[in-house]
């Protein structure tokens, strides 16, 4: 109950968000009073208000819900058109959108497994830089 609690985990911020990741950590908030998680993470649980709250980190596969091909970005990802981006879900039923990689557009599939792959954080770019994409697991 004391102030230590309070300082011991770091901001339930999309800014710490990134900062995991840049880590190679994706994690998600979890309440600590019913559980519910949340990705993005936020500060207080919308399904009891309460604000006790816990990191928590994910695995990092999970299946493909939707997809779509990007032809026109916004302009530090123009050089990349057309890339795919979709929706992963993972465990518990979170969801992250992303970019697709490493894989051909045309053999993409609705609910086909990928894995969350990190990128080493272009540090100019930050947070808003995505540091990290989805991949078929090898
Ligand atoms: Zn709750």
């Amino acid at each position: 109950m004391g102030k230590e609690d309070e300082c011991e985990a770091p901001q339930f911020t999309i800014e710490q968000f990134y900062r995991f990741l840049s880590e190679k950590k994706l994690m998600a908030a979890r309440c600590i009073k019913c559980g519910t998680k949340y990705l993005p993470p936020r500060p207080i649980c919308s399904n009891c208000y309460s604000r006790s709250l816990d990191w928590i980190q994910l695995e990092t596969r999970g299946k493909l819900i939707t997809y779509t091909i990007i032809h026109v970005a916004p302009p530090r990802l123009q050089s990349l058109v057309p890339y795919a981006y979709g929706i992963l879900e993972l465990e518990d039923g979170l969801r992250l959108p992303g970019m697709i990689r490493g894989i051909p557009d045309n053999e993409i599939r609705i609910g086909m497994e990928l894995e969350v792959t990190f990128e080493s954080a272009a540090s100019e770019d930050w947070p808003k830089w995505p540091m990290y994409y989805f991949k078929p697991p090898r």
